[in-house]
């Protein structure tokens, strides 16, 4: 898997306090700020609450040159232990709002989950496959978040940005190119701001019933805790499968992974797709861990997984 790791000039704290102000923290741990709850500190790291902090906390960046990194709820993050050397921007840009009938804004940083809700508020149908995902709206939309037969590709219409100079544009759907847990994003790094969405009238008894009966599906399957980061590796396009991808957990299960673990970074006794920190694992654990599942699966099936977990800083 290719980490986005960074290195960071010499500067005095009191310059980056001056260019970034007096919400920059130093040596932040960020685990507790991922759903693995592991990894080590950021050298730098700084809440935009809004578009303009975040706008001027790329921008002191840019002009420092401070590689930088966004994250949202960190629930799909493998950060590693040393930290990363760079400035963390976490998005916690919220705010929902039903702007005509069938459409929703909603700031990148507002929980996936908290729009899930205000859709069946509003009587609105189209997000229900969202229900039970973690992290924020912004990490969906980066990643083209699905599951039980949706995806956020199905329901976006324009995307607010700001890209990675610190420019700011609205874009459309097909600008998102989003395909299996991909978007352009992923090269563009444009950061998302806020999204736009587009639902369908529908009876909110029937979509609270859906919200209900995928989250009691989630809780079977799922460890709940948060100790995971949801499946570690993408599925594997296959048009012979249903929805077209082959489950890479079925694949684990049948190389024998289960059972499997590396110090405190265990395989999911109910899903051979999620690794789970069972309480004291390292970002190592869990990285020689997923080595270990590719590789018998690469020996098994001669099928390279790959991961759906984005790995940050050096491992
Ligand atoms: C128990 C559990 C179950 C899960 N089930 C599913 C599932 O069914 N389907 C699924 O697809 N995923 C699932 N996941 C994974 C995860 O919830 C999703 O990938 C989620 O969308 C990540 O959002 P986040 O805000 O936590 O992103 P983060 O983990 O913070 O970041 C992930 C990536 O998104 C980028 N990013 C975050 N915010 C922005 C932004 N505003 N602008 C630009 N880039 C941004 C980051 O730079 C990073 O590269 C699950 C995770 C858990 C813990």
């Amino acid at each position: 898997m290719v980490g986005k790791s960074a290195v960071s000039p010499n500067i005095p704290r009191s310059t980056v306090r001056e260019a970034l102000g007096p919400k920059v923290q130093f040596d932040r741990p960020l685990a507790p700020l991922t759903s693995y709850r592991t990894g080590g500190p950021a050298k730098y790291f700084i809440p935009a609450g809004t578009p303009e902090e975040l706008t001027a906390a790329v921008t002191a960046a840019n002009r420092l040159r401070i590689p930088f990194f966004i994250i949202g709820g960190g629930s799909n993050l493998l950060v590693s232990d040393r930290g990363y050397d760079g400035l963390i921007i976490r998005v916690e840009i919220r705010g929902m709002n039903l702007v005509d009938e069938t459409v929703v804004t909603c700031g990148a940083g507002e929980d996936l989950m908290a729009l899930v809700n205000f859709a069946a508020e509003c009587s609105l149908t189209g997000l229900e496959f969202a229900a039970g995902i973690w992290g924020t709206v912004g990490g969906a939309l980066y990643g083209n978040a699905g599951a039980y037969g949706g995806e956020m590709k199905d329901i976006v219409r324009r995307v607010t940005l700001v890209d990675s100079a610190g420019y700011g544009k609205t874009v459309d759907n097909e600008y998102c190119r989003f395909g299996y847990r991909d978007s352009c994003f992923k090269v563009t790094g444009d950061i998302i701001i806020e999204a736009t969405f587009q639902l369908r009238k529908g009876d909110k008894v029937a979509i609270g019933s859906r919200v209900d009966e995928i989250l009691a599906l989630r809780a079977r399957r799922h460890p709940g805790e948060g100790n995971s980061a949801g499946c570690f590796f993408k599925n594997i396009p296959d048009p012979d499968q249903e929805h077209g991808k082959l489950p890479a957990g079925r694949l684990l299960e049948e190389a024998g992974v289960k059972g499997l673990s590396v110090g405190g970074a265990a395989v999911y006794p109910d899903h051979a797709n999620i690794i789970v920190n069972t309480g004291h694992a390292t970002s190592k654990d869990i990285r020689d861990l997923a080595d270990i599942m590719k590789e018998k699966v690469r020996e098994k099936f001669a099928i390279l997984l790959e991961e759906e977990v984005i790995q940050l800083g050096e491992f």
